[in-house]
């Protein structure tokens, strides 16, 4: 139910867990964090409060200077560690909030290519898509762009991908999703109370609007996949 994501130049484990504890208020069922850990993506997640995932945390502590992290209100799937979010396929990383409406269509046809799913939800299929389109030689940006086309429903998306281990790519179109700029840093989540202790300079997303955050620059696209510019603001949430 909540989305984050640090392209950093320090450590984000620890940050990513306090930004989700202040989506906190929303309600979830289960959390998980993925970051990229010396050139492999590696992930952490649990049922129940976010104190479980810290616990998980203290046993295997996550590196890396780049991660996503997500609260998960379960919609499709029973609330297990097994369904929580992120789904991992062949290097690719997805938190999703919100349902994909056409889920049952696409997973049937990607069953049929071969594709083995791991866990009950919508979600997964966003990640064996896009890993689908990388095997057929399409980069991130190429491989997101025919992804989002694919999916009907309301959601918000943030993807981190092993071969490309600079930048988080999002997507919106439904829930709000806010980019901040930090200090050689950028921000990711689902709303900016998330980001006030990160920054207050955020940039919202409109519906359709997806974009490729690196640690100093975002590119963000409309839904036909032109670069289009979307007003930076200066959010009134408090740290
Ligand atoms: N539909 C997804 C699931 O059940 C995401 C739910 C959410 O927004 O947390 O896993």
């Amino acid at each position: 139910c909540g989305i984050v994501g640090i392209v950093g130049r320090r450590s984000v484990s620890q940050r990513l867990l306090e930004a989700l504890k202040r989506l906190e208020y929303r309600g979830y069922d289960s959390a998980g964090l993925a970051t990229i850990s010396e050139g492999t993506l590696v992930r952490c997640r649990a049922q129940g409060k976010l104190v479980n995932l810290e616990m998980r945390m203290r046993e295997q502590p996550l590196n890396g200077i780049i991660g996503i992290g997500h609260t998960r209100w379960a919609t499709h799937g029973a609330p297990t560690e097994r369904n929580a979010h992120p789904h991992m396929v062949d290097g690719i990383a997805v938190v999703h909030n919100g349902i994909i409406e056409n889920f049952a269509e696409l997973k049937a046809a990607l069953e049929e290519t071969g594709a083995n799913f791991e866990t009950d939800t919508d979600s997964e299929v966003v990640a064996h898509l896009l890993a689908k389109y990388r095997r057929e030689g399409m980069n991130s940006r190429e491989a997101m762009y025919e992804m989002l086309k694919r999916l009907r429903g309301a959601f918000c998306l943030a993807i981190l991908l092993q071969d490309d281990p600079s930048t988080i790519m999002a997507a919106r179109n439904g829930p709000p999703l806010a980019i901040g700029r930090g200090d050689g840093e950028m921000f990711i989540g689902s709303d900016p109370i998330t980001l006030a202790p990160f920054t207050n300079e955020v940039t919202y997303l409109i519906d359709g609007d997806w974009a490729i955050v690196g640690n100093t620059d975002v590119s963000i696209f409309d839904a036909r996949g032109n670069a289009v510019t979307r007003p930076r603001c200066t959010s009134t949430a408090s740290a």
